[in-house]
């Protein structure tokens, strides 16, 4: 029970007018919804501030800390599997029970596990997977007065940092975590497999938003910010929106993708396998919908790290660190900067810009409301993770804890694939700044999807 009955009376009337907005809009009139959203009040006893007030810090971090004991959950081997069994059955015992898999096949190349058995290799980039290569669009111009080219349309501000994939599993000084890790993927195709399960709208069962992270990782440490904190999101909302007391009017599907860290291709395979079975009714007459229509595809990738551009390392003596070729050196600052924000992304050079950029604006608008500690930027220049095989597709962004091109390109988060990505490199701070992300989406997504009280009768 999470909703005391005594105010039940009040939600309905409120929530009734989320649904009613909620049901007149397609992914062309969000900027109306903007409108509605903006000019509304918010009542305190408003159904999605309830929902959003069943987000907890502990809970997440909990979740977190749950699937860093998969170490970092690298694709292909056991503790990948084990950590998919895992998402599984905690989907289900949420309520979430109609989980299903789907499946593809992965070639891991060669070169990749002597290149991961090479000494003090850290920091090579682009040396883990590069098999089965994903069709990823490396065609969008890039850099400007401001400084070089970084991903996804980005220009390079400021200072940087180094970035890279370790490879090196004997730079995890954690001896317990280095023998968690020890199990490379094997050479050669063999199946992968993501994991989902659907919240079924009442009045628009045929059609979708998709809430998505990916729950593998690389770099011999825990990847609990990349992709731990994403994943427990995404496994927090589906918790909250398998309350028998909500109903939805739309369908929510939420995915926990495998392989993203080799190319993004469990997101590609399910686009694949699945993009021309959307709305199709089976068996006819069923009013079962395998595969619903997607109206929205919403990623979620690196929730925890806000520290700000990299500053100038100075030794013992204050004085600025140089490298090999007498240059400065960049590091990240320890603490949090004060201007943390959730960064929301869409792709302007995708075929959906248009949809994309009304939806993460109405993200913004949804932080605007109902998150409570940092706000939300949005960007144009959306990469790199799992939402990119759906933007041509479906109006798609994703939500981070930096822009991935100018930021978390530039080397802002230090512990990016390497063995310090581990639970106990985190803050307080840095978690909540994930559970803000987790407000957002939960917020933004009850709103679009036409959440509801449910029926007193029903249990
Ligand atoms: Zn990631």
């Amino acid at each position: 029970m999470i909703f005391p009955r005594q105010f039940k009376q009040s939600i309905l009337a409120t929530s009734m007018c989320a649904g009613l907005f909620a049901s007149s809009m397609t992914t062309n009139s969000q900027a109306q919804s903007l409108d509605i959203l903006q000019s509304s009040a918010l009542k305190p006893d408003d159904l999605v501030v309830s929902m959003v007030r069943q987000l907890d810090l502990e809970k997440y971090k909990a979740t977190i800390k749950s699937l860093t004991e998969f170490g970092d959950r690298r694709q292909g081997t056991e503790r990948n599997r084990r950590a998919l069994d895992w998402i599984e059955a905690q989907l289900k015992s949420y309520g979430c029970t109609n989980t299903e898999r789907l499946q593809f096949d992965y070639t891991q190349a060669p070169s990749a596990t002597s290149a991961q058995s090479a000494p003090s290799a850290q920091s090579v980039p682009s040396a883990t997977t590069t098999a089965t290569p994903a069709p990823r669009r490396n065609v969008i111009p890039s850099g400007g007065l401001g400084g070089g080219a970084g991903q996804g349309g980005s220009t390079l501000f400021g200072k940087r940092a180094k970035t890279g994939v370790n490879t090196d599993p004997l730079l995890q000084t954690n001896e317990k975590l280095r023998t968690l890790n020890a199990e490379q993927t094997p050479v050669g195709t063999s199946q992968r497999e993501n994991v989902y399960c659907t919240k079924i709208g009442k009045k628009n069962p045929d059609e979708m938003y998709i809430v998505g992270a990916h729950f593998d990782g690389i770099g011999f440490g825990e990847a609990a910010n990349d992709n731990g904190s994403g994943t427990a999101l995404v496994m927090e909302l589906a918790r909250i929106f398998s309350s028998p007391e909500i109903d939805t009017d739309k369908s929510i599907r939420f995915v926990l993708w495998n392989n993203e860290e080799t190319g993004l291709n469990g997101a590609y395979a399910y686009v694949a396998q699945r993009k021309d079975l959307q709305g199709i009714e089976s068996p006819k007459g069923s009013g079962k919908y395998p595969e619903p229509k997607w109206l929205g595809m919403i990623q979620h990738d690196m929730m925890l790290w806000d520290h700000g551009m990299p500053v100038p390392q100075l030794d013992a003596h204050g004085k600025q660190v140089l490298d090999a070729e007498g240059k400065p050196v960049y590091v990240s600052p320890k603490e949090q900067r004060a201007e943390a924000d959730v960064n929301i992304e869409f792709q302007s050079t995708s075929k959906q810009a248009e949809g994309a950029a009304k939806l993460a604006w109405f993200f913004r608008a949804a932080n605007d409301k109902y998150a409570t500690t940092y706000p939300a930027a949005v960007g144009f220049h959306m990469t790199n993770t799992d939402s990119v095989p759906f933007m041509d597709v479906v109006p798609a962004i994703s939500l981070r804890e930096n822009e991935r091109g100018m930021q978390i390109g530039a080397g802002w988060n230090p512990n990016w694939h390497q063995p310090s990505d581990v639970f106990s490199t985190y803050s307080d701070k840095d978690f909540m700044l994930g559970l803000n992300a987790a407000q957002t989406t939960l917020s933004a997504v009850a709103i679009l999807s036409g959440a509801k009280i449910a029926p007193v009768s029903k249990k």
